[in-house]
């Protein structure tokens, strides 16, 4: 199983995330495939806690994001958020999160690294992140 995500996608996450001195979160909008999840769209929400060391989505803003996608066919594969100085891997905090939400949870810092991570019998794995073809060309 992996995430794939356009490059420009990745990149866009981490240059907001860095210019952010909170965390930033949304969701990642696509298909699930055999091996792996595609992501055709990435969609910011903001964090209504607006602090630096967790996120809640706005909780209108969520559902709105998700009416829109659904119109598109679009499926929640999923939850991208920062961790601002510290290394993106899921705190205590985010694990509660991924048992709400099982979907891939993508986080970033804000020095450009990143890890998306699944839940697996309870217990978290990171997968790998590939890179959609089309976007890696034109690049
Ligand atoms: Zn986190």
């Amino acid at each position: 199983m992996k995430l794939i995500i356009r490059l420009e996608d990745l990149k866009a996450i981490i240059k907001t995330a860095k210019r952010s001195a909170v965390e930033i979160c949304g969701f990642l909008f696509g298909r699930r495939k055999r091996d792996g999840f595609i992501v055709e769209e990435v969609r910011f929400v903001p964090n209504r806690l607006n602090s630096p060391m967790a996120f809640e989505m706005e909780p209108v803003e969520m559902v709105k994001a998700i009416d829109e996608a659904e119109e598109r066919a679009l499926e929640v594969v999923g939850i991208f958020h920062s961790h601002v100085g510290c290394p993106p891997v899921p705190s205590g905090r985010d694990l509660k999160g991924m048992r709400l939400w099982p979907v891939v949870w993508l986080i970033v810092d804000d020095n450009g690294n990143y890890g998306a991570y699944v839940l697996e019998d309870g217990k978290v794995r990171r997968i790998p992140v590939g890179f959609n073809v089309e976007s890696t060309l034109d690049g």
